[in-house]
């Protein structure tokens, strides 16, 4: 604590400068649609959603179920934010499917990585009747660590096909990953991103779409401009708008909590245990994504002025 409240709304304005600097910087075959910008609100206050939404944010990010559903009821917020919208984005257990598909305003669930939790996903909010499908984003875990959630790359379409033949009531909005910190700030090209540029391929193929009908959600505070230069649609940017985040001190250990939480620190420790079943390697083994790498990456002079 004792840190002064952060200027919310300039450092809002920073970032979507930042979004459309690097959008515009994209190479010819990714320009388009505008990433859109999701602020990850977690561990936040209200008041602090209520002033970015003033401002003009209308898409946020929550990755506890739990908090969400406070959030999403909170009197400040169903007052002043008619129109915001929700993004899921952490880990879902089947047994809080109806907490989610209940919140008001949810616009997509960003974390699915399995058949039976789109299974329950999609009968829980066929049982709403609200007319439109519920977006969903598969969940794939490119870094290919233990403590990230998602599909193998290589099961990614399966489960697309899967949601698109056995889920009328949800849509496949595209694909997810969070990634490896490693990646992210050593790497000149994310391996991680690549990866997921690749199943998106993959998974067009299989759907028989475009591939740029399929979204890419990727890249976060430390990263996001890396990832819009590489494709991402849909970037989820927390502590760069709305400072550092303060976990309350946990009884006993730091690690329950930790797990859906992509911070360096958690990711770094347990990436190296291959348990049974671990060692399953990388399948994008990032040597052949021509298409991406020969992007050369602008080292973006960000001046904060
Ligand atoms: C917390 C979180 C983010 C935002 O992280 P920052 O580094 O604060 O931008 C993005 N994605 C997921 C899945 C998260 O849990």
């Amino acid at each position: 604590m004792g840190s002064k409240a952060p200027d919310i709304v300039r450092q809002l304005k920073f970032v979507i400068d930042r979004v459309n600097a690097a959008a515009r910087s994209r190479p010819p075959h990714l320009q388009g649609k505008e990433p859109r910008l999701v602020a990850v609100s977690k561990t936040k206050p209200s008041l602090m959603i209520v002033e970015a939404y003033t401002s003009g944010q209308r898409h946020f990010g929550e990755n506890y179920v739990q908090e969400l559903v406070e959030k999403s009821t909170d009197p400040q917020i169903l007052q002043n934010c008619a129109d915001l919208r929700w993004h899921f984005i952490g880990n879902l257990q089947k047994n809080k499917v109806n907490k989610i598909t209940g919140v008001p305003n949810l616009f997509m669930v960003e974390t699915v990585d399995s058949e039976k939790l789109a299974m329950a996903l999609n009968n829980s909010w066929g049982k709403l009747s609200r007319g439109e499908p519920l977006r969903i984003m598969v969940q794939v875990n490119t870094s290919g660590e233990e403590n990230k959630s998602g599909v193998k790359p290589s099961e990614a379409s399966a489960l697309a096909l899967f949601v698109r033949d056995k889920c009328p009531h949800l849509q496949l909005a595209g694909l997810m990953t969070i990634g490896s910190y490693e990646s992210s700030t050593t790497a000149t090209v994310n391996p991680d991103f690549q990866c997921l540029v690749q199943c998106r391929k993959e998974v067009a193929e299989a759907l028989g779409v475009a591939e740029l009908d399929l979204e890419l959600s990727m890249g976060m505070s430390h990263d996001f401009e890396h990832a819009i230069e590489t494709g991402s649609t849909n970037v989820r940017v927390g502590s760069t708008i709305f400072g550092a985040r303060q976990y309350p001190p946990k009884p006993d250990s730091a690690a329950s909590g930790a797990a859906s939480e992509p911070n360096p620190s958690s990711a770094s420790t347990s990436a190296s245990t291959a348990g049974p079943g671990g060692d399953s390697a990388k399948q994008c083994s990032s040597t052949d994504k021509v298409e991406v790498a020969e992007t050369e990456l602008h080292s973006l002079s960000l001046n904060s002025s």
